[in-house]
């Protein structure tokens, strides 16, 4: 009994004596209600927030750390639900699947997740890669390595010489016939199949690429590449699995039969009709735009040889429509979930995305909630993520000046905490 009671009396000191971060915040976006509030506490116990107090409390135990933001305006960790942690274009990039390993990829990959984490963007969704992408993810989650709470689809699911079939523009001798495994498909039973085989690799999420897109070596960048019951099969197996689906597209019949198949976002979206736009809204599902993405294809589209030849065209006439869409969709009622495509342009530039959204017609406000509660909400963790709220996991930035007068100041983060922990201050 004795010695129950001490070990009770070591736990209550460890208890007491263990160390909260007061966070002095002068500003404090409340993403919920869409409201700037001024001079408050945030307490973080731990991986989340304890409470949030009026004004600016000093903490009582010695042991707590103060944190001073009181010059900034503080938010919750923004969430990109469209990145590819794996890699970055540039021109080399198509001899790389040739040259580099998977370890390779591993080390460049790394750095991208350490730079996205600094930029603010405590959570990813990561929408294909080779399946690196889910070892980066465990290696965060271990502490192994710095970077964003990943969400990842492996690597993409596509048919037979669609946008992510992986042997695209290859010779014969190197073409061969990638199947499920490699996530190519070609009917309803090979798409449960690929779907299965990402659960087993351990992806959280599905990537199915619905139309043809701009930097595969293909001819055409929107044809509709799944049959509509192909689309069905691999929206009813994912959610057998509790997996979320993105589909990319930018044809407009392509999008319509991922809508109607069930699901959860459309990426890029760039010949959406206004029949998808209500089609959308009826279906609930969400618009990840991607508008600097297309910005940086079109630009980089006018550099001789940074594309392979049968790139170009496509780059230049879909790249620079992706803005106004978004410009409609919005307007329109679609909801929106931010996404930028990172890694088709240079990570950690996440938040640029922000200001192409307020530029044609989006509220600052409603900018940063669709980067926050929405995308949570999207991801399936609305009780956890996007609010600075007690009980929520401790994702908390900070910008040095209030984004709600000039949104450029969300490409200025100058303090991150990711789960409790500071990693830019
Ligand atoms: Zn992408």
């Amino acid at each position: 009994m004795k010695k129950l009671i001490l070990i009770l009396c070591v736990l209550q000191m460890n208890l007491s004596a263990a160390q909260n971060i007061y966070l002095h915040c002068g500003q404090l976006i409340d993403t919920e209600k869409g409201v700037v509030l001024t001079k408050k506490t945030v307490i973080v116990s731990g991986e989340k927030i304890k409470a949030i107090k009026n004004g600016f409390v000093v903490p009582e135990n010695p042991k707590d750390v103060l944190v001073d933001l009181k010059s900034k305006t503080v938010m919750p960790g923004l969430i990109d639900m469209h990145v590819h942690m794996e890699n970055e274009y540039n021109p080399a990039r198509y001899m790389d699947q040739f040259t580099a390993n998977e370890a390779d990829v591993a080390f460049k990959s790394v750095n991208y997740a350490e730079i996205t984490l600094l930029a603010g963007f405590t959570t990813v969704r990561d929408l294909g890669g080779t399946g690196v992408n889910i070892a980066l993810r465990n290696a965060i989650n271990n502490n192994t390595i710095v970077g964003p709470r990943i969400f990842t689809a492996g690597k993409a699911i596509a048919t037979t010489g669609g946008h992510a079939d992986p042997t695209n523009g290859r010779n014969k001798l190197l073409m061969g016939d990638p199947g499920p495994e490699q996530g190519v498909i070609n009917s309803p039973d090979e798409a449960r199949k690929a779907v299965r085989q990402r659960y087993k690799n351990g992806a959280d999420n599905i990537k199915i690429t619905a139309t043809g897109g701009v930097l595969s070596v293909a001819k055409n960048g929107q044809n509709p590449q799944f049959t509509i019951e192909e689309v069905k099969a691999i929206c009813a197996t994912a959610k057998d699995y509790g997996m979320i689906i993105a589909a990319h597209a930018h044809g407009d019949e392509g999008m319509q039969r991922a809508v109607i198949g069930g699901v959860t976002t459309i990426e890029h979206g760039t010949k959406m009709s206004t029949k998808t736009m209500d089609l959308m809204k009826q279906y609930g599902t969400y618009f990840v735009p991607t508008i600097t993405a297309g910005k940086a294809v079109a630009e980089n589209a006018k550099i001789e040889g940074f594309y392979p030849e049968i790139i170009v065209p496509k780059a230049l006439e879909i790249g620079p429509k992706i803005q106004s869409t978004f410009a409609k969709a919005y307007k329109r009622g679609v909801p929106i979930a931010f996404g930028t495509d990172a890694g088709v342009f240079p990570h950690g530039l996440n938040a640029k995305e922000f200001g192409y959204m307020v530029e044609v017609g989006m509220p600052e406000m409603e900018a940063i909630q669709s980067a926050t509660i929405t995308n949570a909400k999207v991801l399936g963790l609305a009780d956890q993520l996007g609010q600075i709220k007690t009980d929520y996991i401790a994702d908390i930035v900070a910008t040095d000046s209030n984004p709600i007068d000039d949104i450029s100041a969300m490409e200025r983060i100058d303090f991150v905490m990711k789960a409790g922990k500071i990693y830019k201050k």
